[in-house]
């Protein structure tokens, strides 16, 4: 078996930016097994980051540079410059079991979350993932383990009679009510080892938290570890053809460890003794996979048409060659291309003296403001009306944080939007924009939403499948976006 142990671990001397999943807090590094070949430790900054010399999934050392991204400002760096995160693929064009994951460069490369239920996008896509879950189980007694559990949002969709367990290494941990057991750890660690002995679950989920692990064969295999015999394992993360071909560059810009496909997925959890029996693409977090796992000697959830479509959904992705470094590459252009756009633009309506506003008082809009460069001047306000309860400035960005009534009492001229969440933001400030403002979304190319244009587009968010349900097939997505743009460049595609 390849790369049993291809944990990492962060430099001694490092400092770790919040993350998501950091298995290797502190306390918990006695009990991580020490791969030093698969990291080196540079100096970048006054930050010592920890690179990754070694594929995370299969341990291939074949790891070729295939885009870099501005991050967040952070503190400590010099002159604050913004930091970049390089991201490799693990190449099968020059080593041919190498398994084709695009990772981080670095080991300290992931953000920290906002809680899960600030969007309601993201607590309809939570219910989902719990409903279906529990329709898997027949609706019988049975205990439940949300890792990453956040805030404790999934956990609160299943009934009274589930056992409920969150574990999350973040603060939002601490949001859980009494009616679960909760603790503030990482996945898996010494401790929780401890607090649960030989507890096992029926129900295990870990939403949007495998792309912010750096040893995913290690989760996998104490997953499987946790799970009964007949219990299902809800998984659902980043789908790299849909994050790629809807340009989101914020995923990248933010940070994540890897983002999946579902051939690697597949065979990752085949290698930890597990199967896929059902999947399916989600919007969540800008473009998921949402995949249900169970033991590989387990036939109780063997069922045709699910087999059929997820052989439909690995048709389609198979299809877009996402084993070569050209996806990857026409990325990294496009990319480019919106960051001339964006600064062309915005340096337009400063010069104009007219004001912007941008939502979100979180990782993906510092990097963005980080990736618009001097043009983000014209930016004067960040608005997120939770944050604006706790925190007066947005991290480095020195920029004040306002309400969403404060916003709209100041009538910015543009309104900058996170395109994950297009058809929430449409819906919400409707109002606000057909009464003149203008709302910017940078992905998957920038545009403007107007009162004229308004209905188009938000019709184009329900075609599109940003509905919890409604994305049927990875060709549909790939149409929306502009077709098949993330293996061949054509001319349509360079307009659009
Ligand atoms: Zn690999």
């Amino acid at each position: 078996m390849r790369a049993a142990a291809n944990r990492l671990v962060k430099c001694v001397n490092g400092s770790f930016r919040a993350a998501k999943y950091a298995p290797f807090t502190p306390s918990l590094l006695a009990s991580a097994t020490v791969a030093a070949s698969s990291i080196s430790c540079v100096q970048r900054g006054a930050i010592t980051v920890s690179k990754v010399t070694e594929c995370r999934a299969c341990g291939s050392k074949t790891l070729t540079p295939v885009f870099e991204m501005n991050g967040p400002r952070i503190a400590g760096v010099i002159n604050s410059r913004a930091q970049k995160t390089g991201y490799v693929l693990c190449d099968p064009s020059r080593h041919a079991r190498a398994c084709g994951l695009l990772q981080a460069d670095s080991a300290d490369a992931s953000h920290a979350p906002g809680p899960s239920a600030r969007h309601a996008s993201n607590r309809e896509n939570l219910r989902a993932l719990a409903t279906e879950s529990l329709e898997l189980l027949s609706g019988r007694d049975c205990s439940a383990l949300d890792i990453g559990c956040n805030d404790g949002s999934l956990l609160s969709y299943y009934p009274r009679w589930v056992e409920r367990f969150g574990v999350d290494p973040s603060e939002h941990v601490d949001e859980v009510g009494k009616w679960a057991w909760s603790a503030k750890a990482a996945f898996p660690s010494a401790d929780l080892d401890k607090a649960f002995g030989e507890k096992k679950f029926d129900i295990i989920s870990a939403a949007s938290v495998f792309e912010h692990i750096d040893a995913p064969r290690a989760f996998l295999n104490a997953v499987k570890s946790r799970l009964t015999e007949d219990g299902v394992f809800a998984l659902e993360t980043l789908y790299a053809p849909t994050i790629l071909s809807r340009n989101a560059i914020d995923v990248f810009q933010a940070g994540v460890c890897a983002v999946y496909s579902l051939s690697v997925l597949e065979w990752m959890i085949r290698a930890a003794g597990m199967k896929i029996v059902k999947g399916s693409l989600s919007p969540k977090e800008g473009g998921s996979i949402r995949l249900f796992i169970t033991h590989e000697d387990n036939a109780e959830f063997d069922f045709d048409p699910w087999s059929e479509r997820l052989a439909k959904l690995w048709d389609e992705e198979n299809a877009l060659a996402m084993r070569a470094l050209q996806p990857f590459q026409s990325f990294e252009r496009r990319a480019v291309e919106i960051q001339h756009y964006l600064s062309d633009m915005f340096a337009k309506i400063a010069d104009r003296g007219e004001t912007v506003h941008i939502l979100g008082a979180d990782a993906q809009t510092e990097a963005l403001l980080a990736f618009m460069g001097p043009a983000a001047k014209s930016v004067i306000a960040v608005v997120d009306t939770h944050a604006a309860r706790e925190r007066d400035i947005l991290g480095e960005t020195r920029l004040p944080i306002i309400s969403d009534t404060d916003s709209r009492a100041a009538e910015p001229d543009y309104v900058i939007a996170p395109a994950r969440y297009k058809r929430e933001m449409l819906e919400r400030w409707r109002e606000t924009i057909m009464l003149g403002a203008k709302m910017v979304f940078v992905t998957p190319t920038p545009h403007i939403v107007t009162s004229s244009n308004y209905n188009g587009e938000y019709g184009k968010t329900i075609a599109a499948g940003d509905a919890v349900g409604g994305t049927e097939t990875l060709r549909s997505i790939l149409a929306a976006a502009g077709g098949l743009r993330v293996i061949v460049e054509n001319d349509a595609a360079k307009s659009a």
